[in-house]
């Protein structure tokens, strides 16, 4: 059951405007992940524009590969998070992109600090987005589990 936020009436849960009173239920939906979603995006960005500004100084390029995969699965994932999401894989693909993102940032900005590559503080952004991401986990799983 989905409870219109205007007058309480008890929608079914596939509605995507309140029987009752026409208010549109579905924006409510998509409005709730907006915070991790920005984040990953933001972190996305920096990733992919770190890698080439660091491909362009030939600094570590095969290392940077991590900036790339984890660069776009970020995007996609922060994107789908953003317009609010209700497909598990979406969920999977964002913590993935979490666990590793942060593990893999936080090893090349040790690690590029020994060189002189751009090194970004990405592993912080990381860091608030899981804390984000574990805060919504039940509104997350009630939106996979209707979806
Ligand atoms: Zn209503």
């Amino acid at each position: 059951m989905t409870k219109c936020p205007k007058c309480g009436f008890e929608n079914p849960p596939e509605a995507k405007y309140c029987l009752n009173c026409g208010y549109r239920l579905v924006q409510e939906e998509r409005e709730r992940f907006e915070g991790s979603g920005l984040l990953l995006l933001t972190s996305g960005i920096m990733l992919i524009v770190t890698f080439l500004f660091n491909a362009l100084l030939r600094v570590f390029p095969a290392m940077a590969i991590i900036y790339v995969v984890f660069g776009i699965t970020s995007i996609y994932s922060g994107y789908r998070l953003y317009r609010g999401t209700r497909s598990l894989a979406d969920v999977i693909v964002a913590s993935v992109s979490i666990i590793f993102g942060f593990a893999g940032t936080l090893f090349l900005y040790l690690y590029g600090l020994a060189f002189k590559g751009l090194v970004t503080p990405d592993w912080i952004i990381y860091l608030v987005a899981a804390v984000k991401l574990f805060a919504d986990r039940k509104k997350l799983a009630n939106a996979v589990k209707r979806g």
